[in-house]
């Protein structure tokens, strides 16, 4: 509230500035998008400090999101898994202190091995980490390779060439 201002006066402002801003973002609808990369541009360190204070409350209004969302899980499961998938990755390399690997840089890793599966052709389903994040391998797209989840999930942190060994060559066929 301004100074020589009564609350009635206060709230009239206020509509007044609510309604403008309405206006507004209805001739213009990235208004918002603009104005938020604008400031995060300008304050980075603003913006995390603030998503690192209201962390909890943050986490908490995310889950409750999804809770009453479930339509946007439902309508495309895949790419909810992936974007899990993704998220959980990047979590565990951030724990070990690498950057989080974007969503391009990944697609381009997919692409350059169209999708196959490095270990044995078949259609690729996750991102294997070559050298195991849990063996010391970082976190980059260069350690990255698309992998099936069959041979993913068997070579889990297996160091590379004992799993090739123990698959013994077998392609499509690694050992449980
Ligand atoms: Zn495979």
């Amino acid at each position: 509230m301004k100074k020589d201002e009564t609350p009635e006066q206060a709230e009239k402002r206020k509509a007044y500035g609510r309604e403008y801003m309405r206006k507004r973002r209805l001739e213009d609808p990235e208004l918002n998008r603009r104005t938020h990369k604008k400031m995060l541009e300008k304050h980075p360190d603003y913006w995390k400090q603030w998503h690192y204070s209201h962390r909890t409350e943050r986490i908490a209004q995310a889950k409750d999101w999804k809770r009453k969302n479930p339509h946007w899980r439902r309508a495309d499961p895949d790419k909810y898994r992936e974007r899990n998938r993704r998220d959980a990755q990047n979590r565990a390399g951030r724990r070990r202190g690498y950057p989080p690997i974007s969503k391009a840089a990944l697609a381009e890793v997919w692409d350059s091995y169209a999708g196959l599966c490095v270990y044995c052709l078949g259609p690729a389903e996750h991102f294997d980490h070559i050298v195991s994040l849990a063996t010391g391998g970082p976190h980059t797209a260069e350690n990255l390779a698309p992998a099936c989840a069959r041979c993913n999930c068997s070579k889990n942190r297996t160091p590379l060439l004992v799993w090739l060994a123990r698959k013994g060559g077998q392609v499509g066929k690694g050992p449980r």
